[in-house]
């Protein structure tokens, strides 16, 4: 069959498909480590990585490698029987995360509810909250997925209006607050205060340095779960493994998911101690297609590029030399407010309100020069490159970068 025009692509895709997406108008058809190609052959590079799920680079040959050959042997089984990869995968996720199990899921989202879950349930059975009175901590500007019950306690409009009746048992406070936190706990029934180490898809917002550390004390005093979505900050992005790495912390609930397969399959995963998964019995949770053995392989594979790459310490390096450059820019310009982030999770603030479209037609722009990124807000542009990438990449990608915003004048 011939290749689809961009035009037809897109053309298809407003016509069949549901308008739940604003995607930047360009059609990609191929990826190769840090760049992608459209259906014409024009060439970018990268930098959303898929919502920071293509951490390893896009078509990594060994993690291709292991998804053939699994393929060629066994793709599903259910849950219905064992099968002989979840296990290997299982007790690599214990030695390299130090958690004593794993619950395997597939979506972000899923493992997210997975964690929610799991928290009540651990309040009931082992904190001794009261049926049906259980809490959970959340924070503004919080971002976790799309299911009803995540976007229940979503602060985003966008995220919630129109899908209610909500669940309840949430409460919001403010981030990057420690007292709001010392507040809320005095409750007795909160079972688990869930945190983004850094808000992504708030615009990557970085939380004062000692925040997350601060937090897991208190909730330790209030014998209450500390549960962090590293969803989009883990398996290296920030610069470490995990986010909350950064802190020395150790969750007592980590979610993993997006760049757990390097964005070949969703594969999500939810890690904690004995006396917290062992509070979920056979039958209590599941899905079809967590544990896999497609999914299982694969993983090992991504999590064996992150550590024999070296991906966390290229993204702490890069992600310092990135802020830094554009930070010396930023400077000399008066557009862009500020750069922000962790490792090569990144973001910039523009100088315009929040429904302004600047920040669109600068991604806009940006595409006609042959970079790839997506505005989270009017005013914020994310730049989220593979974690794969060479220091002289870099280098060019921050030349496109500054000169292309050179021509927005303000
Ligand atoms: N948690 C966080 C922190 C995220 O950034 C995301 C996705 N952007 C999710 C959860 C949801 O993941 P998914 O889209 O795979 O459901």
């Amino acid at each position: 069959m011939d290749k689809l025009s961009s035009e037809k692509a897109i053309e298809l895709e407003n016509k069949y498909g549901a308008h739940n997406y604003h995607p930047l108008p360009v059609v990609l058809h191929r990826g190769q480590g840090v760049h992608v190609w459209d259906v014409e052959g024009k060439k970018y590079y990268d930098f959303l990585s898929a919502y920071s799920a293509v951490n390893q680079g896009h078509a990594h040959p060994d993690i291709n490698f292991a998804l053939a050959e699994q393929a060629r042997n066994m793709t599903l089984t259910s849950r219905a029987f064992h099968n002989s990869s979840l296990g290997i995968f299982e007790e690599y996720m214990h030695h390299l995360f130090g958690y004593d199990k794993m619950l395997p899921m597939n979506t972000g989202a899923e493992a997210v509810e997975t964690a929610l879950k799991l928290a009540r349930r651990w309040g009931y059975d082992v904190k001794g909250i009261p049926e049906n009175k259980a809490k959970i901590i959340v924070c503004d500007g919080n971002f976790h997925g799309r299911t009803i019950s995540i976007v229940s306690f979503s602060a985003d409009p966008d995220s919630y209006s129109g899908f209610g009746p909500f669940t309840p048992g949430f409460e919001r406070i403010p981030y990057n607050d420690v007292e709001a936190l010392r507040i809320a706990l005095q409750d007795p029934n909160v079972c688990a205060f869930l945190v983004e180490p850094i808000q992504g898809e708030a615009g990557v917002y970085v939380p004062a340095d000692g925040y997350l550390a601060a937090c897991k004390k208190v909730c330790e005093e209030n014998n209450v779960l500390f549960v962090a979505d590293e969803v989009q900050t883990g398996i290296a992005r920030t610069g470490k493994m995990l986010a909350c790495d950064h802190e020395n912390i150790r969750p007592d609930v980590v979610i993993l998911g997006k760049a757990l397969s390097g964005g070949v399959l969703p594969v999500s995963a939810v890690l904690a101690d004995d006396e917290i998964m062992m509070c979920i019995k056979p039958g209590e949770h599941g899905s079809t297609f967590g544990g896999n053995p497609l999914a299982c392989k694969v993983a090992i594979a991504a999590l064996d590029v992150v550590q024999d790459e070296n991906l966390a310490e290229n993204a702490e390096r890069l992600g310092k030399i990135f802020r830094d450059k554009l930070g010396s820019f930023i400077e000399q310009n008066d557009l862009v407010l500020s750069i922000r982030g962790k490792g090569l999770l990144n973001a910039i603030l523009i100088n315009d309100s929040e429904d302004s479209s600047t920040a669109w037609n600068i991604c806009m722009k940006l595409r006609d020069n042959g970079l790839l990124a997506k505005p989270t807000h009017g005013n914020i542009i994310r730049f989220a490159p593979p974690l794969v990438i060479t220091e002289q990449e870099l280098n060019e990608c921050i030349e496109i970068i500054t000169s292309t915003i050179a021509t927005f004048g303000k």
